[in-house]
C-alpha cells in the first residue's frame, strides 16, 4: 500500500502543495482529481522523488521513502509515469523498454519483456520502430511497459489521456485498470474526469494545494463536480464536497 501523508512542497517561496494525502492500494486506482494549478502534478512528482517535499511522508508497504530519489524509488518498486510520456524518440520500443528494466539482468528483462508485449501486443508488432514514430496512444503503451519493466509494486500515472484522441482515451484507460488489476497500486492523476471514474476504486480531490476531499468512486460524483468547477463550488451546500473525509482516510482540510 502506498500512503502519502499530508505532503508540503515549495518551489522556493511559493507553498505549491500543502497539505497532500493520498493512498493507493495493490490492485486498485486512486484518481487524483482538481482544477489546473492545484497541485496534483507536484504531489506526484514529490511522491516519486522528483521534488523533495518539505514536511510529509510517503510510504511504501510500511517503508519510509520520503525525500528518497527517484532512482531509489524505482529500486523500491515504485515509478513514475509522467506527463507527456516522455518515451526515447530516436531508441527502438524494445530499446525503451529495456531502459525501463535497466537494474535487472539480462535474462530478467528479456522475459519481463515478453510479459509486456503479452499485456501490449501493439508493442510487439512495433519492437524495431523508432519510438517517436508511435502514435500518441502507442506512445502511452509503451510508457506503461517500460514502467512495468522495474517490476513496480506501486505505480504513478501523469495524465495519461493528455492530448489522445478520444477512442484512445478508453482503450489507454483499460490499460490501466489492467494494470492495477495485475496487484499493483496506481495513483494517477487525469483531467478527463469522467474516463477516470469510469475506471477507478477510490477518488482524491486537491483544490489549492491541499486534498480537500478522498473517498470510494461510488461517492465521488460531487467530489467531481467540485474538482472541474473548481473553487466557486467550493461553499455550495448543494455540491456538498465539505463534509469529512471517509474514515481512515486520514485526509482532510488541516
Ligand atoms: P495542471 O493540471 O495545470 O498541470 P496541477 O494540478 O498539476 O496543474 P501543478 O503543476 O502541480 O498543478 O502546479 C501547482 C502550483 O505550483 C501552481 O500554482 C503552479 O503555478 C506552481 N508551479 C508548478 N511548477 C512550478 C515551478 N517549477 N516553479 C514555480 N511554481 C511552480
Amino acid at each position: 500500500m502506498l500512503e502519502v501523508d499530508d505532503l508540503h512542497v515549495s518551489y522556493g517561496a511559493v507553498n505549491a502543495v500543502h497539505g497532500v494525502s493520498m493512498r493507493a492500494e495493490p490492485g486498485k486506482v486512486t484518481l487524483v482529481l482538481g482544477a489546473n494549478g492545484a497541485g496534483k502534478t507536484t504531489s506526484l512528482r514529490a511522491v516519486a522523488g522528483f521534488h523533495r517535499p518539505r514536511s510529509g511522508t510517503v510510504q511504501l508497504d510500511g517503508v519510509d521513502l520520503t525525500g528518497k530519489r527517484a532512482h531509489v524509488m524505482v529500486r523500491h518498486s515504485m515509478v513514475l509515469v509522467p506527463e507527456g510520456r516522455r518515451v526515447f524518440p530516436t531508441l527502438t520500443v524494445v530499446e525503451n523498454l529495456r531502459i525501463g528494466g535497466y537494474r535487472a539482468s539480462r535474462a530478467q528483462v528479456d522475459e519481463t519483456i515478453e510479459e509486456v508485449y503479452s499485456q501490449f501486443p501493439i508493442l510487439s508488432e512495433r519492437r524495431g520502430t523508432a519510438a517517436g514514430l508511435l502514435s500518441g496512444g502507442e506512445q502511452q503503451m509503451l510508457a506503461f511497459g517500460r514502467a512495468l519493466m522495474s517490476q513496480p509494486k506501486a505505480i504513478l500515472m501523469d495524465e495519461p489521456s493528455m492530448g489522445l484522441a478520444p477512442t484512445m482515451v478508453d482503450t489507454v484507460m483499460t490499460k490501466v485498470r489492467q494494470i492495477a488489476d495485475r496487484g499493483i497500486a496506481v495513483l494517477m492523476v487525469e483531467q478527463n474526469a469522467d474516463a477516470g471514474l469510469a475506471i477507478a476504486d477510490e477518488v482524491s480531490v486537491i483544490t489549492r494545494g491541499r486534498t480537500v476531499w478522498t473517498g470510494p468512486t461510488a461517492d465521488a460524483d460531487r467530489a467531481a463536480v467540485r474538482a472541474v468547477l473548481g473553487d466557486a463550488a467550493l461553499d455550495d451546500p448543494d455540491i456538498g464536497i465539505g463534509r469529512e473525509p471517509t474514515a481512515g482516510g486520514g485526509t482532510g482540510e488541516r
